[in-house]
């Protein structure tokens, strides 16, 4: 049942081939049995199988939802009623969320089961799931080697077959990274697509949420759940939902693809290069038109983001005070101190460079020469991007610059481990959509290719990545191990 697809289980469910109850406990059995992982850092056994003993009862009263009796895990940085919801740090490891994330309410509403709440480097800053307060994440396709970051639990556990389905969240490639570590297929949806509202804030002009799963299909169903407009998050946007599972299987003849020159430079590993040519060549074999393109200022995306990203967590990270909630230090001298050990214990290293950087960033006199600058440099990718779509349907390139890399490889070089977003990055700056699925393995290791849209494209995102599967079997693999 573990390697069934959700629209499969879908299938299954309704039919009464099995019970929600028992496909539960075919995924917790098996959370149990592969806990070396390190995938959750919550599981949430008992409401999941009484949220599962529901779901039979809807599905034999014929009243079931789009996700009826489904298990799903949600990154912990959802806030889930009556769950904890530490995003990854010591500083929310005792905070039991008081209400639903609106993603968390629709998927509730949907049907689906929720089976845990799934680790993530601590408040989503990291591309290697080591930054976590509750250790680092395992790849299933290697225990050596990281699972990438920030949404690591979510790829790994969707790879080892702990979860049907994810979700995760991009804020600099979060989603998009680990999909590709993990050789599964992740979406990073239009800024405003999927609602903020109860999903912590890293830095809110990058932040958004998105489904993770196997195949397109089965994030197109994710997605068609977690999308739409939310009164409650005021950068939510008012737009039709479309029908995502409705164009899957749409021709591509004619479609014209661009290939950013700058993402096929040095720094690539030719490996990986080898792959996303071969992928590209299945597009051309699809009916597809290939042309090179020029970018140059995507590569300013790096620099841009680490002075734009660490000003918005320093500003959303100054709510954790150890006043309101969240970890407080014992017994403060006076005010000054509960602020400082609060916040000087609980927040790990990564986080309080952030905090530094982005202080800095913002800091009277300097704001002009980084802030300003870099949203100024933001704007010029976000029309370079829009000068590629007139030229070109999608962008198509890697995702990342190498395969996983080993645990502990790159943790004591800050810029080593900045470089490993550095395709996906200008990506969330101009707020566009992205995905990454399965293309391929150097060695034992997936390989992701990456498939860059205009604003809201995602059903045509969802439709191109779907027919390179329906040719291809790379998302189909299962590490070894985890059969
Ligand atoms: N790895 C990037 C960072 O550390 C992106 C993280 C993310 O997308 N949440 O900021």
């Amino acid at each position: 049942m573990h390697n069934k697809s959700i629209a499969e289980l879908r299938r299954g469910l309704h039919s009464g081939e099995y019970s929600s109850q028992e496909l539960t406990r075919v995924f917790l059995d098996r959370m149990q049995r592969h806990q070396a992982l390190n995938c959750y850092i919550t599981v949430t056994e008992e409401q999941a199988l009484e949220a599962a003993a529901r779901a039979d009862a809807q599905l034999a009263g014929g009243k079931a939802g789009a996700l009826t009796g489904i298990p799903i895990a949600q990154k912990d940085i959802f806030c889930s009623k009556g769950v904890k919801t530490s995003c990854g740090s010591k500083m929310l490891d005792n905070f039991i969320s008081p209400y639903d994330a609106t993603v968390v309410e629709k998927f509730h509403d949907a049907g689906a089961v929720l089976l845990g709440k799934l680790n993530m480097d601590e408040f989503a800053m990291g591309s290697s799931n080591e930054t976590s307060h509750y250790g680092p994440v395992r790849n299933p396709w290697d225990a050596d080697a990281v699972p990438g970051g920030s949404s690591g639990g979510s790829a790994a556990a969707v790879a080892a077959r702990l979860a049907p389905g994810a979700t995760g969240t991009d804020t600099g490639g979060s989603i998009r990274q680990p999909a590709a570590f993990c050789g599964i297929t992740g979406m990073k949806p239009t800024y405003g697509r999927v609602s903020r509202y109860g999903m912590i804030a890293f830095a809110s002009s990058l932040d958004q949420g998105g489904p993770m799963a196997r195949s397109a299909e089965d994030a197109a169903l994710l997605l068609q759940v977690m999308a739409g407009f939310d009164a409650k998050d005021s950068t939510s946007v008012d737009r039709p939902l479309p029908d995502y599972t409705a164009g899957l299987n749409e021709d591509l003849r004619g479609l014209k693809i661009g290939l950013p020159r700058e993402f096929f430079g040095a720094g690539l590993n030719s490996e990986v290069a080898a792959r996303i040519e071969a992928a590209v060549d299945e597009y051309r074999k699809l009916g597809a038109e290939v042309r090179e393109l020029s970018m140059p200022s995507l590569q300013l995306s790096v620099p841009v983001y680490y002075v734009i990203a660490p000003a918005e967590c320093s500003a959303n990270l100054s709510r954790y005070d150890g006043v309101r909630y969240g970890y407080r230090c014992a017994e403060p001298a006076d005010l000054t101190d509960l602020y400082t050990r609060s916040r000087g214990e609980a927040f790990g290293s990564e986080v309080k460079r952030r905090i530094l950087i982005g202080t800095y960033a913002l800091s009277a006199g300097y704001y002009d020469a980084y802030y300003l600058k870099a949203q100024k440099v933001r704007r010029l990718i976000s029309e370079e991007f829009q000068r590629a779509f007139a030229e070109v349907d999608v962008l198509m390139g890697p995702v990342t610059p190498t395969t996983a890399f080993g645990i502990g490889e790159k943790t004591a070089d800050p810029i080593e481990m900045y470089l490993s977003d550095i395709y996906t990055i200008a990506v969330n700056l101009a707020g566009l959509p992205a995905m990454s699925i399965p293309a391929g393995f150097v060695g034992d290791k997936p390989v992701g290719l990456q498939i860059i849209g205009d604003y809201f494209t995602e059903a045509k995102l969802l439709n191109i990545a779907h027919r390179y599967q329906q040719v291809t079997d790379w998302h189909g693999r299962i590490p070894q191990g985890f059969e």
